[in-house]
């Protein structure tokens, strides 16, 4: 079997031009769509991600901020800036880079956020529209996982999806969407037992555990689509999924490379939903 591989970065591309004729078109009408990435301490992972996102909000021509605030500062202090920027009315999406600091709550901050700034959906408020199929915003990187399965015209109705990983940020919202799709949804977590007997009986296979090379291609079904969330640093420097690309070649239809699969296709999503945040706010503020 040939295998197709998925390349995130020509798609991302694709639609990134798509994403800046919207912001065009907003800025025309006096709204130039704005991002502000908030960092608390130092994360040289996270410096990376934050430092792609607002370059790629430059190339769709958002305004971006980044708040990179120092390891000593108190929960209190930081939700005092979220609530500055939920009032901000240049700031249409705001994203707080996790992970944070282990004394501050993350549940607490993320609740913080505005629910119609919160471009990456992790608000209780838009995690319960998200379950009830009524989404005001999906998270960026299941986003990404529909994203491309849509353009590679892979329609998971009826279809056997498997999701390895049951994490809120990935594993649970995209088992959420395939079966709002359709499909008939497995998801597995680390108490799973004989995960191979439930990835070969995929035919939609979406990997996000965090564990380099977990998959191999003697656990996916001849055909499947596979979906390589997974984003592993190794201890030479290189990148790896969460599958082991080379062996799915030659068994998998259709697969995510690491990197270039669904990582540039994550930013991508987030630039759409802070478009798409700055639409809504400008419906529903008077004319
Ligand atoms: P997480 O640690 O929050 O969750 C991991 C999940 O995997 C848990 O549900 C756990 O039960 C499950 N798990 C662990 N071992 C397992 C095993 N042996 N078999 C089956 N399930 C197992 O992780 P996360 O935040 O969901 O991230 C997962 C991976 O995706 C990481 O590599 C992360 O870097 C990557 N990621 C990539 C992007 C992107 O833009 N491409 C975005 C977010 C996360």
């Amino acid at each position: 079997m040939d295998t197709h591989v998925i390349d995130g970065t020509a798609l991302s591309r694709r639609l990134r031009s798509d994403l800046a004729a919207r912001a065009a078109a907003l800025a025309a009408r006096g709204v130039r769509p704005g991002l502000v990435a908030i960092e608390v301490g130092e994360h040289p992972a996270s410096r990376v991600y934050v430092r792609n996102k607002l370059k790629a909000c430059a190339e769709v021509g958002l305004h971006s901020e980044h708040v990179e605030l120092p390891d000593a500062t108190s929960e209190p202090e930081l939700l005092a800036r979220i609530r500055a920027l939920n009032e901000d009315p240049r700031i249409h999406g705001i994203l707080v880079q996790l992970p944070l600091p282990k004394r501050i709550t993350a549940e607490r901050v993320l609740s913080a956020v505005t629910p119609g700034k919160d471009v990456d959906a992790f608000h209780p408020l838009n995690v319960g529209l998200l379950a009830a199929g009524n989404a005001r915003f999906v998270p960026c990187t299941p986003a990404a996982v529909i994203a491309i399965l849509e353009a590679e015209g892979v329609n998971p109705w009826a279809q056997h999806a498997v999701i390895v990983g049951a994490s809120n940020i990935v594993g649970k919202p995209a088992a959420l969407l395939l079966l709002q799709r359709g499909a008939t949804v497995t998801i597995c977590n680390s108490k799973t037992r004989d995960l191979a007997d439930h990835t070969s009986r995929a035919d939609i296979l979406v990997v996000a555990v965090g564990k380099p090379r977990l998959v191999t291609g003697a656990m996916v079904k001849p055909g499947a689509v596979v979906i390589d969330v997974g984003i592993n640093r190794l201890p030479d420097g290189k990148l790896a999924g969460d599958c082991d690309f080379p062996s799915l070649v030659g068994v998998a239809a259709r697969a995510t490379p690491v990197p270039g699969g669904v990582g540039p296709m994550t930013i991508t999503m987030l630039l759409a939903n802070t478009i798409r945040a700055a639409e809504l706010a400008t419906q529903e503020s008077p004319a």
